[in-house]
Order: structure tokens, then sequence, then C-alpha cells
């Protein structure tokens, strides 16, 4: 199951994230530690999105290859500099196409958003949640896939005044047994949650990082507890569990 991370603090090259740390996310596209809920290795597809000034929208380079086969990104990744990041390794869902629209993260406005995980029983059993959502939104849909109708059901929710416990309360209830690990960021606050897949944050020196899998030995990484919602600022962490119906 994919991978991901957040990164918020002073600004640092995109490098520190991708390439650098014994268990980078590059790492993760071909060795991760923990695929629970199926597939191997992250090959279908990567993304990341970065923030590369005060009030901008993201920047966005996603591609439907593997990570580790780019060869452009190594050279390009220690001069871009940002402080607030988030990136996504893909393993696709079986019966899922491998496009580039389909690679996390998704966006709108300030928004990035990542899924990892698997909606059951897709996609009939969150059609009756589909209906909920404005036509042009299902229209306009990124890939016809569960992350990408995740994404356009958080978006909605987000104009509505709810968050992703909100989300994964639903999804769960409407299909049982899925995996929603949600990562989510601004620009300036992440937001996470932990729903059948592992998550790790580490916190301190006015940065915090939220991973799949911790990027190197540091100490200071903590695991989160499943069904939890994290919300995180380079200040401030907090996490709070999510209270679904069914569990
Ligand atoms: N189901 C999603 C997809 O196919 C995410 C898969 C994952 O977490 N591995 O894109």
């Amino acid at each position: 199951m994919c991978r991901h991370l957040a990164y918020l603090g002073p600004p640092a090259p995109l490098s520190r994230l991708l390439f650098d740390p014994p268990h980078s996310l590059a790492h993760q596209s071909w060795a991760p530690r923990d695929m629970r809920g199926g597939g191997t290795i992250n090959a279908d597809g990567f993304g990341i999105g970065w923030y590369s000034g005060v009030g901008a929208a993201p920047v966005r380079y996603r591609r439907a290859t593997p990570l580790w086969s780019d060869t452009t990104l190594p050279g390009l990744a220690p001069s871009v500099m940002a402080g607030a990041v988030l990136a996504a390794v893909r393993s696709a869902t079986v019966g899922m196409p491998v496009v580039e629209t389909a690679a996390a993260p998704f966006s709108d406005g300030r928004w990035l958003f990542s899924h990892n995980g698997v909606v059951t029983g897709w996609p009939d059993s969150v059609a009756k949640l589909a209906a909920t959502l404005p036509t042009a939104d299902l229209l306009m849909l990124d890939a016809p896939t569960d992350s990408a109708f995740l994404w356009a059901l958080v978006r909605d929710r987000l104009r509505r005044g709810d968050g992703l416990a909100a989300v994964v309360a639903d999804v769960m209830a409407a299909a049982p047994g899925s995996r929603l690990n949600l990562l989510l960021t601004d620009g300036a606050t992440i937001f996470a949650t932990t729903a059948g897949h592992a998550l790790s944050v580490r916190h301190g020196d006015g940065q915090v990082l939220v991973a799949s899998e911790p990027l190197d030995d540091d100490p200071a990484w903590r695991p989160v507890p499943d069904r939890s919602l994290v919300t995180a600022t380079p200040d401030a962490i907090a996490s709070e569990p999510i209270e679904l119906g069914e569990a």
C-alpha cells in the first residue's frame, strides 16, 4: 500500500525527504517495511507537492512511473527548498489505472491530499456517498480511483466545515473494512488519519514530519495509534481517537 509523508518547518531541500535519509521516500518506494493490506513495492507512480512562497498555491510534480526511475529528480531535489511538503509513492490497488492523475498529491487551491489504503467494495459501496457530491466534482475527478473519489469527498466536506474524521466515519460506515490513512495540508497545518495502516510522527526543533514509515532511526519518531486523527504544526501536535460506528 502506498507510502506518504508531510513536512512543515524551516525551508529544506526536497532531497532531505525524498533521497537523503536511510529510509527516504525513494527507499520506501522499493523497500517498504510495512505493506499490510496488499502490494509489495510502490512502483505505480509518485507525486510531490510543495509550497514555494508565502500565500502561493503549491507546486506539484507527479509521474506514473517509479520514483527510483526518475533520472531528473535526484539532481533537482537538492536545489528545491520548501517549508511545507506532501509527497507519496503509489502501489495501485488491483483494477485501478496506473496513470499520472491517479498519483497523489491531489490538489485544489492551497490544499494537498493523499490516501494510503483502499475502499472496500469499490465503487458500488460508496455510490450513495458519491451521489451527495456536486455533479461537476464527479465529472472532474482526477482519475477513476478510490483515492481520487476520497479527495472529492474531503474537498466537499472542507467546504462545509467538516474535516477528515467525518470522511473516515462516513466511508467506513458505507464500506466497512476500508483502509483510510488520509493526509492533508494547507501548508500551515498537517491533518492525518490512521485507519488500517501505520503512521509515525517526528516533532521538535520547530518542525514536524508525518510519515507512513520513519525515515531514519531517530528515537524521536512516535507511532500513531490506529483510528486517530493527528493535527500538527511545527509548534504543536495533537492526536485524538476517531469514533467509528462499526468498530
Ligand atoms: N487505492 C489507492 C490507489 O490505487 C491507494 C493504494 C495504496 O495505498 N496502495 O491508488
